[in-house]
């Protein structure tokens, strides 16, 4: 696809920014990182991670402490709770793996489908399409998607319409493009690469001319 072909020259080493050294860890970091950005969340999780090395630690972490690190991390003490009981849960029903398959991630405390997806992509190289509010807001601009398509619609649209084997590195460019260029509140239109396969950058244009 041209707007994607395009988008990829512009981010090609396009990859997640969100620190971590296992899949246990790109886990919690994914989970923290809900309506958060991920610079907040890699400046909290370092001295999480070193109190509470392991799913063990972070199972018998006392909550206090947990909601002490992570509290500048936006609705911290839910995730707190969350991240506890999905060490828990991983412990009691997983053997204290982080686990590969969709079905078993989104049993986990504070997993949804999207968080399951950056965890099969990133950790583990299973092809899986994220839809965060990047993904949603460029394609729609793009039209590549319909302007009215739920969440899993566009999910959907994304895995007919991209090679199976770009899916991961095809969820990183949108987000990278919709987090440092096509932003919510000021789309960098005017030097946009991509502007002539845009109807709403013209729009936005032709509107900011009047
Ligand atoms: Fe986004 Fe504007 Fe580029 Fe369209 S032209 S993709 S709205 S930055």
């Amino acid at each position: 696809m041209e707007a994607l072909s395009r988008m990829s020259d512009m981010f090609p080493d396009a990859a997640g920014e969100l620190h971590s050294d296992s899949p246990f860890q790109l886990l919690i970091a994914v989970i923290l990182s809900a309506q958060a950005t991920d610079v907040s969340v890699n400046k909290a999780t370092p001295a999480l991670f070193a109190a509470y090395p392991t799913v063990e630690a972070l199972a018998e972490a006392p909550i206090e402490d947990i909601i002490e690190k992570i509290k500048t991390i936006g609705l911290y003490r839910n995730k707190a709770k969350n991240i506890k009981a999905c060490a828990q849960m991983l412990l009691d029903n997983f053997s204290g793996q982080v686990p590969e398959t969709r079905e078993e991630l989104i049993q986990l405390p504070g997993v949804g489908r999207k968080t399951a997806n950056v965890v099969l992509g990133d950790a583990f190289g299973v092809p899986a399409i994220a839809v965060d509010t990047h993904v949603e807001r460029v394609t729609k601009r793009l039209r590549i998607c319909k302007l009215n398509a739920s969440v899993t619609e566009v999910e959907a649209t994304l895995m007919r319409k991209v090679p199976k084997e770009l899916w991961v590195k095809t969820h990183h460019t949108l987000i990278l493009f919709g987090r440092y260029h096509c932003t919510a509140r000021a789309p960098k239109c005017t030097i946009c690469p991509l502007l002539d396969l845009c109807q709403d950058g013209k729009d936005r244009l032709k509107a900011a001319q009047k």
